[in-house]
């Protein structure tokens, strides 16, 4: 069995629906995990914020407006009166419930309640079509089977357990519908997995049935190269590594969610990417084993700010990173890139939020100063350290480009430079030239 996951703009439309079903159908008894249609969690952020500010009006509009917008998708998606029927019933009950909510106190918890419709919706609207099509399709509510711990980690043993027992009990069924990002917390109440937590969603089912495969099925023909925005002709990466999959992820291929890695890296379990709507392209497959010598792709993270601590008592001391660390800790800001010197550290964050006080607390231990504005460059492939070459032809390739930072040896699968912004598209370029072309 598989796990094939279809994101929001998958499902974005009656039309996408249709094309996802006629995907699904002929590839057999697999767990199907859907997103919510594209802007629908948006629009349930909103609806939120605006019951969090008490503007009534604001909430009602914005509901109003998305509600017209699945009558009109059912109204196109289903022939039969019935099916239409079926499925206004279970749209309008779960638009009735967000209603509810304009009564009342809102506090987090109404909040998680509201961002779990959308996913709801859309998988019992493609459970009707399948059904109205003469296919046997079973929902498997993931509110009865996904569940996090008190440390809102995933309870792999629960989701095992409540999963297989739910498949035993429609042995007959031709394929399985579940919701993606959505589940319960430790205390039995309605959660989520976070933004774009679908693909975590697949992967841990894909670990709880020990599935064959996890398909992540977005409009894009698999991982490439390089950031298709910035750089032409760039192409799908057939083979990664789990690690490599999980540092482009990380620093800037949006395709797939840097939670989705673990759970299937752990179990073993091939990951694929594919293009819906070029169901034949091999797309990017990511596993555990490593292809060709090679760097496979560039990716790059902007909004980075660097600071760099220099300091005279660094020398010959110890101690002196558990300090700077402590700091960035205490104040709750992930550091992402490091390099230091004898006398110096530099490190990087995406998080600006506490930044006056962390220079603030710093400026105890050595002198500071920030660079906002800058971008990290992440380079991805078989980068252990014994391989030559490598590392020298990507710095070859920035020659021209100012150079604020370089890590190198962390892992064995990428180099990171950190640049200024303005020299982000010149810097993919050159590297996808020096890199890709002339193979
Ligand atoms: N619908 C959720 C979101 O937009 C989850 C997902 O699509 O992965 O974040
Ligand atoms: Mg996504």
């Amino acid at each position: 069995m598989k796990v094939l996951k279809f994101g929001g703009t998958s499902v974005g439309s009656a039309q996408r629906i249709k094309d996802v079903a006629a995907l699904i159908v002929p590839r057999g008894k697999n767990i199907i995990v859907l997103s919510a249609m594209s802007g629908t969690t948006n629009s349930l952020v909103e609806i939120s914020d605006y019951l969090y500010k008490k503007n009534i009006e604001g909430a009602k509009e914005t509901i109003n407006n998305l509600e017209a917008k699945y009558r009109r998708t059912i109204d196109e998606l289903y022939s039969t009166e019935e099916a239409k029927a079926q499925a206004l019933h279970e749209v309008k009950a779960c638009f009735n419930y967000i209603r509810s909510f304009t009564k009342d106190i809102f506090t987090l918890f109404e909040e998680k309640e509201i961002l779990a419709q959308g996913e709801l919706m859309s998988t019992a609207m493609m459970t009707i079509y399948l059904k109205e099509q003469g296919v046997d399709a079973q929902l498997l509510p993931a509110l009865e089977f996904m569940r996090t711990d008190k440390n809102a980690e995933p309870d792999t043993q629960y989701i095992r357990s409540r999963l297989t027992t739910l498949l035993d009990k429609y042995p007959e069924a031709q394929l399985y519908i579940t919701q993606g990002y959505i589940c319960r917390n430790a205390y039995g109440e309605i959660d989520n997995l976070q933004r774009g937590g679908s693909d975590y969603t697949a992967s841990l089912i894909g670990a709880a049935i020990n599935a064959d495969e996890v398909e992540i099925w977005t409009d894009i023909d698999g991982m490439h190269n390089n950031d298709p925005r910035y750089v032409e002709g760039t192409e799908p990466v057939s083979h990664l590594h789990f690690e490599e999959a999980a540092e482009l992820a990380y620093f800037g291929a949006k395709i797939l969610h840097p939670t989705c890695v673990l759970p299937a890296k752990l179990n073993n379990i091939p990951v694929r990417l594919l293009n819906t709507m070029q169901p034949n392209a091999a797309g990017t497959l990511i596993y555990n084993t490593q292809g060709p010598k090679a760097i496979k792709a560039v990716a790059a993270k902007d909004n980075i700010t660097a600071i760099k601590i220099k300091s005279g008592r660094m020398l010959l001391a110890y101690g002196f990173l558990r300090k700077v660390f402590e700091i960035f800790e205490t104040h709750q800001t992930p550091i992402d890139m490091i390099a230091t010197s004898e006398v110096g550290v530099s490190v990087t964050i995406d998080n600006e939020r506490n930044l006056e006080a962390i220079v603030n607390d710093l400026k105890k231990f050595g002198t500071v100063t920030v660079d906002k504005d800058m971008v990290i460059i992440c380079v991805v492939g078989d980068l252990e350290w014994q391989n030559r070459g490598f590392e020298a032809k990507a710095l070859d390739a920035l020659r021209d480009v100012p150079v604020r930072m370089i890590s190198y040896g962390g892992s064995n699968y990428n180099i990171s430079f950190l640049i200024r912004k303005e020299d982000k598209v010149k810097a993919l370029n050159s590297l996808s030239d020096h890199l890709f072309k002339h193979k």
